[in-house]
């Protein structure tokens, strides 16, 4: 384990104007808060996050991140808050050591292999700072280099498989190609301890047949370079386990036909000498057609700069080649981390310089889906991502509410929502939703999709499955209250009207089903006698002209004659509606709907049982009706009032947002049947969200 100095003097060593008072607090501030916790090996737990600093430092890290990596592990497992690490070392540190706590829930989630692609996204959304990122990353090698100590097999192995399918595709994402390595070589010994074991035996065998192969080709190319006058360095390694395991399992071959296990690293001094390198290894070794690849004239969109190359030496054996500088080795192995680092001594405005690297390499990508995924650390902050109670994780955008998340889950779950549980508490369905929220979803066997959320949801899915649901739930009703005007049409008729006459009038005016023509009746596209002609041709024939002369004409059954009344303006009664009275002592008589929520207030007042004398007709009904806002809506819903012979008496605008306009609407109508034939005109139009009485 690094001691206290030799980690402040490896900060001071490429940052010599890092706190060195502050780095000390805060090793002996995590030693202190773990005090005497301790690991799987038996070693003190504080050995964990100092080890961790030291990754750090090997890739020249500022010291706020050095700081976090020490401090990473104190919110999560001992008594440190984070306010007491934002008193002790500012704000800065407390937001990343924040950071790196919140992706540490990750880890208590239960296993979903679906769901290993977006736990990766959700680890890049939460990493608002890479640092975060890069420290959880080097958390988790640390905690993979020192796994052979836990003593579970299950739990070596589910934390073997988040590597292999998180974490290293992650440390790949980021470019710490040489995190990724080591991550996948240690996970692959745990998953594939059998193939591992196998791989390993025969690289042991070879390597003793072929005693010093490696570093016997390794001499030969650095001599061969010098002799062209050329300074390079040449490393030379036997592939990995995992590599060759997975070279086999792409290729479908045995062991025997990898014959490419050795590969070599060539670094030069310059540019131009990669290419003078290349040249010399081509002439003096056999090179493989079609292997040769150049990603220094032609980067991959990462920003990787390498020569790639296959030689086949002395007849038999296969040897990979990479030849680069020093400077394109550092920045293929490590990175955005590397870049970061090159760049921080000239940062101008400090913390966001590693963003503005970013940047400059997304600028140098032009591949769009390359693009994305560099630029996913930033495009994530407009999305958040939420798991279901059994640890299904969804990607939403942001402001997406509870019924967007049951839409996402499945359309069906989003039809019978009636409530939600957010992090196991009752929530309202217009809850924007957080990052890493638990959302239960609560269903209602018989619950519908309403309208009204329509007024918050975010996204598409919910929001089209939504108005079909409304459409057709209205499209029902509207049927619905058709069929009974057409009961009343049809009794006006000279003929008993059966199912046959039903059809053929259906046929006549050219619907294809009853269900469609009943849907046109209630929606008022139909007058009355082009239903009575479609039913009995000519029996509209001696019929007056419409409209009849309207007026009022009121007469209301169960009141002593003489006596005052007035018509509520609470309830806004039509003939045709139940009514009942309501007498104040002294006062005249108010006729109230029998539903009017008014009523409750009338205990003290003696109730007068009503009804509507025959032939009463003319009275104001009172809508409330939401018309979506854009151009056009108002005069549809003007032209439904006109066409259905309804005066309007008042119009109010009550409220108003981007999407609604709401309106309260006063309207002359004859009875019950003629107000119901304008509510529904009003729900069959596209211009209108909702209509109702009030
Ligand atoms: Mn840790």
């Amino acid at each position: 384990m690094l001691r206290q100095y030799e980690l402040v003097e490896r900060v001071k060593a490429y940052d010599p104007d890092a706190d060195e008072a502050m780095l000390n607090r805060a090793y002996v501030y995590t030693v202190q808060k773990h005090g005497s916790q301790k690991r799987a090996s038996g070693d003190p737990y504080f050995s964990h996050p100092v080890e961790v600093a030291g990754l750090m430092t090997d890739l020249k890290f500022d010291q706020e991140t050095i700081i976090t990596a020490l401090l990473h592990d104190t919110v999560e497992d001992t008594l440190a808050t984070i306010e007491d690490i934002e008193a002790n070392f500012g704000p800065e540190v407390a937001r990343l050591v924040d950071g790196v706590t919140k992706l540490s829930k990750i880890e208590t989630m239960p296993e979903n292999e679906r769901a290993a692609e977006n736990l990766r996204k959700f680890l890049l959304a939460m990493s608002e700072d890479i640092r975060v990122l890069l420290v959880k990353l080097a958390d988790r090698l640390h905690n993979m280099r020192t796994l052979h100590f836990i003593k579970s097999p299950d739990k070596r192995r589910r934390i073997a498989r988040e590597t292999m399918e998180i974490y290293a595709p992650l440390a790949e994402r980021v470019g710490m190609y040489e995190y990724m390595r080591e991550m996948q070589a240690l996970a692959f010994e745990q998953l594939e301890a059998e193939a591992y074991a196998t791989l390993t035996g025969r690289l042991d065998q070879l390597r003793s047949k072929d005693h010093g192969q490696v570093d016997a080709i390794a001499l030969s190319m650095k001599q061969a370079l010098a002799a062209a006058g050329l300074k390079v360095q040449v490393w030379g390694r036997e592939k990995q386990p995992y590599s060759i395991w997975k070279k086999m399992a792409e290729r479908h071959v045995s062991f025997d036909q990898v014959t490419d296990i050795m590969a070599f690293r060539v670094i030069t001094q310059s540019d131009a000498d990669c290419y003078r390198a290349l040249g010399v290894l081509h002439t003096t070794w056999q090179f493989i057609p079609g292997r040769f690849k150049d990603y220094i004239s032609t980067p991959k969109t990462n920003g990787y700069r390498s020569l790639h190359t296959s030689l086949i030496y002395e007849n038999s054996m296969r040897a990979e080649v990479q030849v680069r500088t020093a400077d394109m080795h550092q920045l293929n192995e490590f990175g955005l981390a590397a870049h970061w680092a090159y760049k921080q001594g000239d940062r101008p405005d400090g913390q966001v310089g590693w963003l503005r690297d970013l940047i400059e390499i997304v600028d140098a990508s032009h591949d769009a889906e390359e693009l994305l995924e560099h630029t996913k650390l930033a495009i994530y902050q407009d999305r958040i991502f939420a798991f279901t109670p059994k640890g299904a994780l969804f990607q939403l955008p942001k402001g997406a509410t509870p019924v967007d998340f049951a839409f996402a889950v499945h359309t069906d779950l989003g039809a019978h929502t009636v409530g939600a549980k957010i992090n196991g508490r009752h929530m309202p369905l217009r809850t924007p939703l957080n990052n890493g929220d638990v959302v239960e979803i609560i269903k209602g066997a018989s619950a519908e999709p309403q309208l009204s959320w329509l007024g918050f949801v975010v996204t598409g899915k919910a929001r089209a499955a939504i108005r079909r649901a409304g459409r057709a739930k209205e499209r029902a009703e509207i049927a619905a209250i058709g069929r009974k005007l057409f009961d009343e049409i049809a009794e006006r008729v000279p003929a008993k009207i059966g199912k046959k006459a039903i059809r053929s009038a259906a046929d006549r005016l050219a619907f294809e089903e009853e269900e469609d023509l009943m849907h046109a009746i209630g929606a008022g596209k139909l007058a009355d006698r082009e239903v009575m002609e479609a039913l009995v041709p000519g029996s509209t024939a001696n019929l007056p002209d419409e409209p009849p002369a309207q007026g009022r004409a009121i007469s209301i059954k169960g009141l002593t004659p003489g006596l005052a009344y007035s018509l509520a303006s609470c309830c806004h009664p039509v003939p045709g509606d139940r009514i009942v009275g309501l007498r104040p002592k002294g006062d005249a008589v108010q006729v109230h709907t029998i539903d009017c929520r008014e009523l409750a207030n009338g205990i003290d007042a003696d109730w007068v049982d009503l009804s509507w004398g025959e032939r009463s007709q003319g009275a104001a009904g009172r809508l409330r009706v939401v018309l979506y806002n854009r151009p056009g809506t108002l005069a549809e819903m003007a032209g439904i009032y006109a066409r259905n012979y309804a005066n309007v008496l008042g119009l109010e605008l009550t409220q108003r947002d981007d999407l609604f306009h709401t309106y309260e609407v006063d309207l002359e109508v004859q009875d019950l049947a003629h107000l119901t034939r304008i509510v529904s005109s009003l729900r069959a139009s596209d211009a209108i969200a909702q209509a109702e009485r009030i």
